[in-house]
């Protein structure tokens, strides 16, 4: 009798793998990601924009305030997105805590999902330090021990290369 081995989880954020979630309507699709880890790993993919019920297309969003805690701010409009965003996000940790994930990949220079040195602008539209995207320093919180890597740092072989083993040990 052939063995089903269940693939590994890990989260993603969903316009790496082709979905039209972006703010102009496009996606950001990673052939590598999608098409031949995707042969070892199920994708969870997650767009914490759209999912918190904004628009596609929408408005260009960015980090405004205190690097400690920024606010997710439109660009044109001045819209504060943050607590929408911020309530989203903490149902779907719940949900992706009960999916057992064993690792995630954000995609780079995102507001929601950056993993690491987003700007965050001060009122004087100066930038005043950098964060995470909203949506990834949650995830990061919530799941502290869980490993993760952003897109960009992934085309590098020997980064990919770890982050696979930090997964599998994870798992
Ligand atoms: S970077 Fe994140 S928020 Fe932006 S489109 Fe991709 S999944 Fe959605």
């Amino acid at each position: 009798m052939k063995t089903i081995r269940k693939k590994i989880k890990v989260g993603i954020s969903s316009c790496l793998l082709g979905e039209k979630v972006r703010y102009d309507g496009g996606h950001r699709l990673d052939r590598y990601l999608k098409d031949t880890l995707g042969r070892s790993v199920e994708w969870i993919g997650v767009c914490p924009e759209a999912g918190c019920g904004l628009p596609v297309p929408r408005e260009v969003m960015h980090l405004v305030g205190m690097p400690q805690s920024p606010r997710l701010i439109t660009v044109e409009t001045n819209i504060d997105h943050t607590d929408r965003m911020l309530e989203w996000t903490e149902k779907k940790l719940d949900e992706l805590g009960k999916a057992r994930l064993s690792g995630f990949v954000f995609k780079s220079n995102s507001p929601s999902c950056g993993m690491r040195s987003i700007a965050v602008y001060g009122k004087d539209c100066f930038p005043a330090g950098t964060s995470p995207g909203i949506f990834a320093a949650a995830l990061m919180r919530r799941f502290p021990a869980l490993p993760a890597e952003g897109d960009d740092r992934l085309k590098d072989p020997r980064a990919r290369e770890e982050f696979i083993e930090r997964v599998f040990a994870f798992k």
